[in-house]
């Protein structure tokens, strides 16, 4: 494909959503230096997609990589910060229906031992407490309704992620790809031209005008007009693990009080979100046309959010879960919605655009552009697609929710569930080590052990209440209230979420 030489390599990203802008970024500046030049060509009449307003604290990576402040995107973008995820009514199980899922601070590990020790305790059957939110500083800040950005003088590290308008972030990187030389196109693309190989020659857009490149970026969302449309490429469903396959997303009014976290709440048949902005909430329910239909979803979600009545306008969304075969392939690269999509759960869409867009990039600046590279690609983003998928997939099934039968058949859904899935969930029943399980098996870098814990010890799965037995007194037990005392006194570095907010405005004026 790239010839060796001085000849500028152009490369064509078609779609200028969140995926297509984060996209033109990361490879310019990665690649413009080896002789690069980027484009990116979006038809404004077909639009982005316009919802994915939540991240993973990899977000923040991005930005210091671009060398952007908080206080010039976040204000730009009506953003927040996520101090992790509340999942609210998943689990029936007493003192479970609520767990919180961290992202974990540095000084979270002074009581990981402690609260591995605890669960793994809990799971042996003995009876002590053995619910995750006391041993991390993350639920308690959301609960005081502090920001997760420390004082200066804090010897910890914080984590965290962020909450913005999908269409001002999209606005504002739109900006910011100029000023790094990224050429804009408009244009909507009406035929897509392949060479006797195969290889993708050239796009050709309405007006009869045709653009060339020597790669190709398809970030043309869920159309996926280059990767599926065009090169045929497979598309492998996750819906036997995933069973929701629409949205709808309406905003409702912010009150006094910003949260720092965002709500996850069960639903009849799926859950809904809450994600905190400056100026309001966008709430979203995301559910299973299989068990009701998008009339009923929507008078549940307006009904939970006190909106029957109001003119607010619901929009109606589909979504294809699973993943492409091949994220590349031939002279065409795929990222974002048009390579696959997991349900939004822990808001991990962004965080796959710019691992597809940052692993592309390495491979090219380690030089070689051959079909064991592409390979070798493509065998890694397919494993972050289903390491992820397994993570979420574990909310569904470890649910004990009998209100509906589609929780009932999400908790059911045992065929449905890769082996990796059934394997962690069987480590975990039997009592053996996890932590090491999970490296063995090298899903770590999908999600940490701390994060399974938390999930499985937040849903409640221990043994049954009447089968736990007392400690023995030979039996070490974690002084909770030490635990308690000094996250709280940590707790008294972090400043209302709400002044942290108005401090990065007032930075920008
Ligand atoms: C319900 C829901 C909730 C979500 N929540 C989150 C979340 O909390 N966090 C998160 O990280 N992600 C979330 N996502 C995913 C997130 O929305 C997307 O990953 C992100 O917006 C990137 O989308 P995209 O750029 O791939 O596609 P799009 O935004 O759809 O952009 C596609 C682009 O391609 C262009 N295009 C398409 N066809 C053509 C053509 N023929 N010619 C020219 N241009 C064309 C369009 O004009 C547009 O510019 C969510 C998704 C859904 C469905």
């Amino acid at each position: 494909m790239f010839s060796s030489g001085t000849q500028t390599k152009k490369i064509l990203i078609l779609g200028g959503g969140t995926a297509g802008w984060m996209t033109a970024m990361i490879l310019a500046k990665k690649l413009n230096k080896h002789g690069f030049e980027v484009s990116l060509l979006e038809s404004p009449d077909i639009g982005t997609i316009g919802v994915g307003e939540g991240s993973t604290p990899a977000l923040s990576a991005f930005f210091k990589s671009m060398g952007i402040m908080e206080e010039e995107w976040m204000p730009a973008c009506n953003a927040t910060y996520k101090a992790g995820i509340t999942f609210d009514g998943w689990s029936t199980k007493p003192g479970f229906t609520q767990y919180f899922h961290p992202f974990k601070f540095r000084l979270d590990e002074q009581f990981s031992q402690a609260f591995f020790h605890s669960i793994q305790m809990r799971r042996k059957g003995i009876d002590i407490p053995a619910h995750p939110s006391p041993f991390f500083l993350s639920p308690l800040l959301v609960e005081k309704q502090l920001s997760p950005i420390p004082h200066y003088n804090f010897p910890f590290e914080p984590s965290y992620g962020y909450h913005f308008d999908s269409g001002l972030l999209g606005l504002f990187l739109k900006k910011k790809s100029a000023q790094l030389g990224i050429q804009h196109i408009e244009g909507k693309v009406e035929e897509v031209l392949l060479d006797n190989e195969g290889y993708i020659s050239k796009l050709v857009v309405e007006q009869g005008a045709h653009y060339s490149a020597d790669l190709f970026v398809d970030c043309s969302g869920f159309s996926s007009v280059l990767m599926q449309k065009a090169l045929k490429v497979d598309f492998k469903s996750f819906a036997s693990n995933l069973f929701n396959d629409s949205a709808i997303a309406m905003p409702s009014d912010i009150g006094q009080q910003i949260p720092s976290e965002t709500r996850s709440t069960a639903m009849k048949n799926g859950w809904r979100w809450q994600i905190p902005l400056t100026n309001r909430f966008g709430n979203g329910y995301v559910y299973s046309t299989q068990y009701c239909t998008p009339d009923q979803a929507e008078k549940e979600l307006r009904e939970a959010l006190g909106l029957l009545d109001s003119q607010v306008v619901a929009r109606h969304l589909k979504m294809k879960v699973g993943r492409i075969e091949k994220h590349w392939h031939k002279n065409c690269l795929a990222i974002g919605l048009s390579q696959g999509f997991i349900e939004p759960l822990e808001a991990t869409a962004l965080f796959l655009v710019q691992q597809s867009a940052a692993l592309f990039a390495d491979a090219f600046t380690h030089g070689k552009f051959t079909e064991e590279n592409q390979a070798n690609y493509n065998d890694t983003i397919n494993g972050y697609f289903e390491g992820i998928r397994d993570y979420i997939a574990a909310h569904y099934y470890t649910n004990s929710r009998t209100d509906t039968q589609y929780w009932i058949d999400c908790h059911n859904n045992h065929d449905g569930q890769s082996d990796t899935l059934k394997h962690i969930l069987s480590v975990w029943k039997k009592g053996e080590d996890l932590t090491a399980e999970l490296r063995r098996m090298g899903v770590t870098k999908y999600y940490t052990s701390v994060s399974w814990h938390c999930l499985l010890a937040g849903m409640g799965i221990f043994p049954e209440q009447d089968t736990l037995r007392a400690p023995h007194p030979n039996e070490r037990q974690v002084n909770m209230s030490i635990v308690g005392d000094f996250l709280h006194r940590c707790s008294l570095n972090f400043d209302p979420h709400i002044e942290q907010l108005k401090k990065l405005a007032s930075k920008v004026c």
